[in-house]
């Protein structure tokens, strides 16, 4: 799906080099390369804050601990996600909401939001699945009205654009009150093991945030409030900041890469293209194609020919064992549950060649004629 190695072999010296600084200065946590990267990410995103830390889902975690919530808090996310987004509310005691998808982006629909929303509701957090964004400006504008909160889980959506009704345009992550991200190894900027960030524009909870991250210390051995242990090191910073430079050029070889998939597999009446929207550009962390009826057979097809896909998510989070307590059952959210039945994410990933898209677009090919 991913070809992690021959990306790295490309700018191995300057990776090398950034490692080998930060091992000679013996600067591994906090400080140093952990600082210049937030910096430097801040300036990319044209955000007030970049607060590093362990993990997406401690991003997450720490997100909805610095919104001082009370147990019982209501909070609007969907079912069609990785169950990070939905995790981290249930250890926090607070109550997830789900609200079924769009069949074409895949991303929450805002316009079934407004009947979830009572008094309890503190939250949306929206997630801009497989690199593109859900509709952010109708979110906003409903979280307005009604005083919540809105957490983006931007975990796959690093390097996308969002594109304002007026024309303007800002980076995903930047858009809401706090954004979540995730430098996993196969994500837009992954590092070569575990490392999340928060972004926000909001001063206040900036601060609350890098405290929750960091025992919720104010000053050193003062606690003002709990908070956990969560943070980026400098080996990792310093492997991110490298590939920072080269991100847009990332994303564009993704988006070459679907380009040539659309192109190619867009005339097939077995599969429907990801549909692309006005309000985003697509970083493709996923190309995910629907094939109704036939996705588990072109599956074991493409996989029995070494092509490797993926299908991202197999059971709506509604339905897994451990989140039955909050008593949903199957049909509650019907396109999340289709989606499950018809997704394939095709291999994606910044080094993929002509020959290897094109021996993919064959078989898919073949399986259909
Ligand atoms: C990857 C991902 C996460 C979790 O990030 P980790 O760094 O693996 O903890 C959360 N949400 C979404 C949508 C993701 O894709």
């Amino acid at each position: 799906m991913v070809d992690l190695y021959s990306q790295y072999h490309k700018i191995q010296k300057e990776i090398d080099q950034a490692m080998h600084d930060v091992i000679r200065s013996s600067v591994f946590v906090k400080g140093g390369k952990v600082l210049d990267f937030e910096e430097n990410l801040k300036e990319y995103l044209n955000v007030e804050h970049v607060i590093s830390c362990g993990n997406g889902t401690d991003a997450l975690q720490i997100a909805m601990m610095a919104l001082d919530l009370k147990e019982g808090d209501e909070v609007i996310t969907t079912p069609f996600t990785f169950v990070s987004t939905l995790e981290v509310l249930a250890l926090l005691k607070l109550k997830p909401v789900l609200v079924d998808v769009d069949p074409n982006t895949f991303n929450i629909r805002a316009e079934l939001i407004n009947s979830h929303i009572n008094h309890t509701t503190k939250a949306i957090v929206p997630v801009h699945l497989y690199g593109q964004c859900a509709d952010m400006e109708s979110l906003n504008e409903i979280a307005r009205e009604n005083n919540l909160f809105v957490i983006e889980d931007a975990c796959q959506a690093l390097g996308t654009e969002y594109i304002f009704g007026n024309g303007m345009t800002a980076k995903a992550g930047t858009i809401g009150d706090i954004a979540c991200n995730s430098f996993f190894p196969t994500k837009n900027l992954g590092a070569f093991g575990d490392g999340g960030a928060l972004f926000t524009n909001n001063d206040e909870l900036a601060q609350a945030m890098r405290s929750i991250a960091n025992h919720g210390m104010s000053k050193r051995y003062y606690y003002q409030q709990i908070g956990m242990n969560s943070r980026l090191d400098a080996l990792q910073a310093a492997i991110l900041d490298v590939k920072l430079k080269y991100l847009d050029q990332y994303v564009m070889a993704r988006q070459s890469a679907a380009e040539f998939y659309d192109r190619e597999l867009s005339g097939i009446s077995g599969i429907s293209i990801p549909a692309r929207v006005s309000y985003s550009s697509h970083s493709f962390h996923q190309y995910t194609i629907k094939v109704p009826g036939k996705r588990d057979e072109l599956q074991r097809f493409l996989n029995s020919k070494n092509i490797p896909c993926m299908v991202y998510y197999p059971v709506p989070l509604h339905m897994q064992e451990a989140y039955q307590y909050l008593g949903y059952r199957k049909g509650d959210f019907p396109v999340a549950e289709e989606l499950s039945e018809q997704v394939l994410s095709l291999p994606m990933h910044t080094e993929l060649t002509h020959e290897e898209l094109n021996y993919i677009v064959l078989a898919i090919r073949e399986f259909f004629s």
